[in-house]
């Protein structure tokens, strides 16, 4: 590891490994450190990402998808399933990853394009010089090494504190963290070519259980729940633990992790004089469905070229990293999100009855292009009046 870098990157995930491909391959000096002995592991994620948002970063390969996906199906509190297909888009409508083996991939592309790559090494604090992001002090096997750098990019994920360490403010409200737990289970009857939407307030509060196929007989089960519905005996692995019992009695468990999801509106600001937040750090997640793979690809790759940019003009300060912020909240990216937030504050207020009507207007919709527009567009066919209580929506929908 040299002393001083181009970029230096804070976290080995799809928006970290994103940016140090993009930095490396446009001829940067870039170092990526992560704080985990490994890349990929433990995998905090349901893994399920769309054809296209995938192809868009990473030529689809077998090693890192455990299954295709052609449907999705939501099922009603009262069991009733509306089931989604694509007409448009050749069977298949997305994929479940196998994150241990996806992340290591990009981070491996980061490599092989020049990145150094250092594991098992912690960005303990930020370097700062008159005012400014100048890298990252790394703890390293009990050593410490200052490493500076003209831009860092903070690709930390949801817990993420270097931001925090640079004096931006990254709390999360507790009613917009999404408490999650899941499990990958075996030996289970699914249909392995769906996933399975389950809501209402009694399988998961202001949130929502899911089942994504990792094989014929595999999957992920998961569920998240409002950080404020959860407490001692109603916490969302206990949700998770009811519905698995009533569900795949007899599955078996073979991985079980918990974590947390932000599903609030972006940070702000996501650029300071030196500094880049990316992915989860950044809050850049879909705050309807919690999905943030695609957005972390994206604000990375975005990051690295608007830094590539500012260091070749000398010039890295907050203004000058300015059009990544312009540019991801511009892209559909950033209008997906605001139209996303605005239809969960709207869902998670919904009643048990009011998610069954909605649903039992369609038992099938056939979608032009997979995505929650699509089906929203579809619902208020079936519900005019819900353009009536979407009201402050209308315009969003039009995009
Ligand atoms: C239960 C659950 C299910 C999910 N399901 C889906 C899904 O199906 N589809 C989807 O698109 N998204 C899903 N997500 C969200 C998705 O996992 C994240 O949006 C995505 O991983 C964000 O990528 P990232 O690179 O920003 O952060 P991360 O993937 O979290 O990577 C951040 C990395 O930074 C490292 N790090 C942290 N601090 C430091 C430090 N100080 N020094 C060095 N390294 C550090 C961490 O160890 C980590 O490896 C899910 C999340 C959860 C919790």
């Amino acid at each position: 590891m040299k002393n001083h870098y181009d970029l230096i990157v804070i976290g080995g995930g799809p928006g970290g490994a994103i940016a140090a491909r993009t930095a490396a391959r446009d001829g940067l000096s870039v170092c990526l450190v992560e704080k985990r002995p490994a890349i990929g592991v433990p995998v905090r994620c349901a893994e399920g990402i769309g054809m296209e948002a995938l192809a868009e970063f990473v030529k689809p390969d077998p090693s890192f998808i455990s299954a295709e996906m052609k449907n999705a199906a939501l099922v009603a509190p009262d069991g009733t399933k509306m089931v989604l297909e694509s007409k448009m888009a050749g069977g298949k409508v997305g994929y479940v990853l196998e994150r241990k083996q996806f992340d290591r991939e990009l981070v491996w592309q980061a490599a092989d394009a020049g990145a150094d790559i250092s594991v098992k090494t912690r960005a303990s604090s930020p370097i700062m010089k008159d005012g400014k992001v100048a890298g990252a002090q790394l703890e390293f096997c009990g050593m410490k090494k200052d490493v500076t750098a003209d831009v860092t990019v903070a690709a930390d994920g949801v817990e993420s504190k270097f931001s925090r360490w640079c004096g931006i403010d990254t709390t999360v409200p507790l009613r917009e963290i999404m408490s999650s737990a899941q499990y990958l289970m075996t030996d289970i009857d699914i249909d392995p070519h769906t996933t399975v939407f389950y809501l209402g307030n009694k399988v998961a509060p202001e949130g929502y259980l899911w089942v994504f196929p990792k094989g014929d007989r595999s999957a992920n089960v998961g569920i998240g729940i409002s950080g404020k519905k959860s407490g001692t005996g109603h916490r969302a692995k206990d949700y998770l633990d009811r519905f698995v019992a009533s569900h795949f009695p007899d599955g078996k468990t073979i991985e079980c992790i918990v974590g947390g999801v932000s599903v609030c509106r972006p940070l702000p600001c996501t650029v300071a004089d030196g500094l880049v937040i990316v992915g989860d750090a950044a809050r850049v997640v879909d705050p309807l469905t919690g999905g943030g793979i695609y957005n972390a690809m994206f604000t990375g790759r975005l990051a690295a070229e608007t830094a590539a940019k500012a260091i070749s003009n000398g010039d890295c300060g907050k203004e000058a990293l300015m059009p990544y912020d312009a540019g991801w909240r511009a892209a559909k990216v950033g209008k997906t999100i605001e139209r996303n937030y605005h239809i969960k504050e709207y869902a998670i207020a919904l009643t048990d009855a009011k998610l069954n009507d909605l649903i039992q207007s369609a038992s099938k919709i056939n979608l032009e292009h997979f995505s929650t527009l699509q089906l929203v567009k579809e619902l208020i066919k079936r519900n005019p009046m819900l353009l009536v209580e979407l009201a402050g929506l209308r315009e969003l929908l039009k995009q």
